[in-house]
């Protein structure tokens, strides 16, 4: 078999600094694997994002556009960046 069959294209989008003051209790958790999906309920949509300070590629269950998650692999705060 080859290796080169099971290749598939995700859609990542890039994330960026948020602005201003970020309310604490609005940030949202991010994950590491997509086996979270049928943990979690909402009118969201998961999604992978790249990390703006680390370029770690996470994992949001992505509710509305602006909102804010924690990056669990450096610690900072980014906003994914709808396109
Ligand atoms: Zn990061």
């Amino acid at each position: 078999m080859s290796l080169e069959a099971k290749t598939k294209t995700i859609e990542v989008l890039v994330s960026k600094k948020p602005e201003g003051e970020v309310d604490p209790n609005k940030v949202s958790k991010d994950f590491n694997a997509p086996d979270a999906n049928a943990e979690v309920e909402g009118h969201g949509i998961w999604r992978w994002v790249e990390c703006w300070h680390c370029g770690s590629m996470r994992h949001v269950y992505w509710e509305y556009p602006g909102e804010v998650f924690t990056c669990g692999n450096c610690g900072y705060d980014y906003v994914p960046v709808s396109i």
